[in-house]
C-alpha cells in the first residue's frame, strides 16, 4: 500500500550522501517497527541489512532478497530501494524480505564503482576472505530464497535493461521491462556488455564461467530460482532513474511472485 511521501527526493548533489540515506532508512525503520542492523564495515562506514517478516520465514515462506549500491557510481538504486520500502510497509511486514540498502557505502560516497580500497565487490561475491563478503555470506547462508533482485546502473546504457537468470520455463523479463518502459524506455542495443540482448533482456539459463563471481550468480548458487539484475542508464535524470528502480522492484515482485 502506498504511503504519503514525507520526504523530497535527493537532489543530484546529495544522492551520494550515504549518511543521509542511512538516516532516512533508520527513520523509516523506526516508524515501521523494523530494525536496520549493521553487519560489516567499509573504512569508517557501517554496512547494514534489514530483515522483515521473520515469523513468515519460520512458517516456511522463502526470503525475497533485494540489494543496491554494490557499485558506488550508480546512485539511483539505493534511493529507489528506499522509496520502494517507504511505499510498501505492509508488504514488508507480511513477507520475509532480506534487504541490503547499500553494499558499497565508500564507493557511493566517493562516486566510484569500486570501494575505498579499489575492490569491485561484484567480481568478488565468492571471495573466500574479503571481510564484507564473508559477513554478507553469514547473513544469507541457510536461508531459502524465493527471488534475488540486484539493482544497478550503466553509464553506457541507452535505456533500461535486465539480466534474467532463471532456470524455469516462464520468462519474466519482457513483462517487467514493459512496466519500467513507462518511465524510461528499454535499451534496444543488440549487444550489451558483450552479451546478446533482445529488447533490453539478457537471459541466462546456465551460469557463465567467471573467476570472480557477481552477486546474482552467488545467489543463484545459493538456490534462488530466479535472479534479476536491473540496469538503469546513469546519464538520464536522477528523478526518473529513482522512479524506474522503484517500479522495477514492484514489477519484479508482481511478475515473479504475484505480490501486489
Ligand atoms: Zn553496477
Amino acid at each position: 500500500m502506498a504511503q504519503a511521501q514525507a520526504h523530497a527526493q535527493p537532489t543530484d548533489h546529495r544522492c551520494h550522501d550515504y549518511r543521509l540515506l542511512v538516516k532516512r532508512w533508520k527513520a523509516f525503520c523506526r516508524g515501521a517497527k523494523l530494525k536496520l542492523q549493521p553487519f560489516a564495515c567499509s573504512a569508517e562506514e557501517h554496512i547494514y541489512y534489514l530483515e522483515t517478516g521473520r515469523e513468515h520465514a519460520a512458517q516456511g515462506q522463502p526470503w525475497i532478497y533485494v540489494s543496491a549500491g554494490v557499485h558506488g557510481d550508480e546512485a539511483a538504486p539505493p534511493w529507489g530501494l528506499l522509496e520502494w520500502a517507504e511505499a510498501h510497509v505492509d508488504l514488508l511486514q507480511r513477507h520475509p524480505f532480506l534487504i541490503f540498502p547499500v553494499l558499497n557505502p565508500t564507493g557511493l560516497i566517493l562516486n566510484t564503482r569500486v570501494d575505498y580500497a579499489g575492490m569491485d565487490l561484484n567480481r568478488n561475491f565468492n571471495h573466500p576472505s574479503e571481510p564484507v563478503v564473508v559477513a554478507w555470506r553469514k547473513v544469507i547462508e541457510g536461508r531459502k530464497l524465493a527471488l534475488g533482485i540486484c539493482l544497478h546502473e550503466d553509464y553506457d546504457g541507452q535505456g533500461c535493461y535486465l539480466y534474467e537468470l532463471n532456470g524455469g520455463k516462464h520468462v519474466l523479463g519482457q513483462r517487467i521491462l514493459a512496466d519500467t518502459s513507462a518511465i524510461i524506455p528499454k535499451d534496444h542495443r543488440r549487444r550489451i556488455d558483450g552479451r546478446a540482448a533482445k529488447a533490453g533482456l539478457i537471459r541466462r539459463k546456465v551460469i557463465p564461467e567467471m573467476a570472480g563471481q557477481p552477486e546474482a550468480i552467488v545467489l543463484h548458487l545459493q538456490g534462488a530460482p530466479i535472479t534479476l539484475t536491473f540496469e538503469s542508464p546513469s546519464e538520464f535524470s536522477i528523478t526518473e532513474r529513482i522512479a524506474v528502480q522503484k517500479r522495477f522492484i514492484e514489477s519484479s515482485l508482481k511478475h515473479a511472485l504475484g505480490l501486489p
